[in-house]
């Protein structure tokens, strides 16, 4: 379905931007990787989803880093012909109350999670707005809806997110070009896996009593949401199908913004 097109998924190293890598290039994208871990780990994830067929390319860009994030895609653009697709998925967490939330974490966050976006979305345009097609999708969250404590970096930022998310969707709406968010609940991957000893620090629980009574807490439906679930539905949002659907922050969150 994605044959022809290709995908640059920040982030794309592990947990939901690797998932998402992973589904695109088995619809026949050609795949554009980006993340900040280890050598070993971009090179795994490169064969693994070579292996579909498609070319993959990685680049080890600071998406928080404007110069970093426009070399990469301009340099993507001339190596693969095309950028249709992009999925602004990097994304880093702290927790901590907000009284003594370190400055160094907030200006991190907000780089990383909001600003990066808008580095990304100026950087691909040209070359969306010059073939009249392309479909932008911010992985927000949850918490671009809705607040949980201890967050305030995380939550400003996604909410940040969601509303670039509406404002670019306008600008771009007249070149066939759509811009939506997808905001989910927990998702099981190497962040939220993190964020369990912060969290049992934060709430005086233990670590064993973090998932029931804080991560699932306020899913209606008591599971994790998987990474499989939004890779679907961010190929659903690049489908012909969507073509009118913008500007839109859509939940996948086991209920959690229904309360
Ligand atoms: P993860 O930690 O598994 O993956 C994050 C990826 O981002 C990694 O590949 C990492 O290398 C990359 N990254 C971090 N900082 C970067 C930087 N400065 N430049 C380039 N790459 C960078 O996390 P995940 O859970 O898969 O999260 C992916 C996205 O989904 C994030 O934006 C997160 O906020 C969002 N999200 C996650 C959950 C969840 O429960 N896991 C829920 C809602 C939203």
């Amino acid at each position: 379905r994605l044959q022809g097109k290709t995908a640059l998924i920040t982030g794309s190293l592990t947990g939901i931007g690797r998932g998402i890598a992973s589904a695109m290039a088995q619809e026949g994208a050609n795949i554009i990787l980006n993340g900040i871990d280890t050598p070993e780990e971009a090179e795994n994830t490169r064969q693994e989803l070579e292996k579909m067929g498609q070319r993959i390319l990685y680049y080890k860009a600071d998406v928080g880093n404007v110069q970093e994030v426009t070399t990469m895609i301009t340099d993507a653009q001339k190596k693969l012909g095309s950028l249709d697709i992009l999925v602004n998925n990097a994304g880093i967490q702290y927790v901590e109350p907000i009284d003594t939330f370190p400055i160094e974490k907030w200006d991190a966050i907000i780089a990383t999670n909001l600003s990066s976006a808008f580095y990304t979305i100026r950087a691909v345009l040209p070359f969306m707005k010059e073939k009249k097609w392309g479909r932008i999708v911010n992985i927000a969250s949850v918490h671009g809806l809705v607040a949980s404590a201890y967050k305030s970096a995380y939550v400003a930022a996604k909410h940040g997110l969601v509303g670039l998310t509406k404002a670019a969707a306008l600008d771009v709406a007249e070149f066939g070009i759509t811009v939506n968010a997808i905001c989910p609940g927990y998702v099981d991957t190497p962040l939220v896996r993190q964020q369990i000893s912060e969290q049992a620090k934060a709430h005086h629980l233990s670590e064993d009593e973090v998932i029931p009574k804080v991560l699932l807490a306020h899913h209606a439906i008591k599971e994790f949401v998987t990474v499989e679930q939004i890779a679907a539905m961010t190929i659903y949002l690049c489908s012909d199908a969507c073509k009118t659907l913008t500007g839109t922050a859509l939940s996948i969150d086991a209920g959690w913004s229904a309360q």
